[in-house]
């Protein structure tokens, strides 16, 4: 199970588990928070779409599904939906503070995710997860990714769920989760990829500055302890990167040594699609009670 932000976030952090969890005939469930109403629309035919906070939060639920489908994930759900109420919880949107780092937006949406209570937010999770019941759930790490404020409260949401889950709970026994992954990138493999891929920028993009600061899942290669390999799932990948075409563009397979694919997000900055999808076992993991997919190595 992945938990998200936003749409387009299951597919850019967690694309390659996912598809090789479904690949492998697992079963597989995303939640996401919000529909991704305060984004940024790349291209001129859907532009009429930003600032839109319903029609384009539709859009993107469309567009969700169509990635989902590209994927082979079957059971999706608007986290907003599980709590029940009627509310609904929005993107919160946010602000560039520097290169590859996001912070608060000046000003807010009434029912911005971000405001949403903690406690009520992880008990609906919570039992999605005394539900499902997954192996392995996967989401962002502390720092959000990159700082987003609604990814950071998606972690801190999804590390409290689950907690909550591990006791019983609405008539449901708990849930122990044995391994919960945060995203991670690989400081020097991403350098070097944005070095190798600085040439494929076209018109209108720019590289990925292999020298600049890097996001917040950016750690020592060596602490990256799980690696996806995303060769076997790269069309499913590719599929749903185009899916979300208000959000990605420039989606493209490349042959170049770490790398299997670029893109770019509306900030028109081309970055690479490593041909390892990363990610660190959260705190009290046990890893050796999952039963994992061929493609994914786990270094103990
Ligand atoms: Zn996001």
């Amino acid at each position: 199970m992945a938990v998200h932000a936003h749409p387009d976030d299951e597919t850019l952090a967690t694309g390659a588990l996912l598809a090789t969890w479904a690949a492998a005939g697992r079963p597989t469930a995303v939640v996401t928070c919000t529909r991704g109403e305060r984004g940024e629309v790349i291209g001129d035919e859907l532009a009429h779409l930003e600032g839109d906070g319903p029609a384009l939060a539709a859009h993107r639920t469309r567009e969700l599904a169509a990635a989902l489908g590209a994927l082979g994930v079957t059971d999706h759900l608007f986290l907003d939906d599980v709590v029940g109420t009627g509310e609904r919880f929005e993107d919160s949107g946010m602000a560039w503070l520097g290169v590859g780092r996001a912070g608060a937006a000046a000003e807010r949406p009434a029912g911005a995710f971000v405001d949403v209570d903690v406690e009520t937010a992880a008990a609906a999770l919570a039992r999605v997860l005394r539900d499902r019941r997954p192996d392995v759930v996967a989401g962002y790490e502390p720092g959000g990714g990159y700082g987003h404020p609604d990814h950071v409260h998606a972690h801190v949401v999804m590390q409290r769920a689950v907690g909550l889950a591990a006791e019983p709970g609405e008539g449901r026994p708990g849930h122990r989760v044995p391994v919960v992954l945060w995203g991670a990138l690989p400081e020097a493999g991403l350098r070097a990829a944005y070095a190798a891929t600085a040439d494929l920028a076209g018109p209108g993009l720019v590289p990925s500055d292999a020298e600049g600061p890097l996001p917040s899942a950016a750690v020592p290669d060596a602490a990256v302890t799980v690696r996806v390999d995303a060769v076997p799932v790269l069309d499913r990948v590719l599929a749903a990167l185009a899916a979300h075409a208000t959000q990605v563009q420039a989606v493209r397979a490349v042959d170049v040594p770490g790398v299997v694919a670029v893109l770019a997000l509306s900030n028109d900055v081309l970055q690479p699609v490593l041909a390892q999808e990363g990610y660190r076992v959260a705190p009290g993991g046990r890893p050796d009670d999952v039963v994992w997919p061929r493609a994914v190595a786990v270094v103990a």
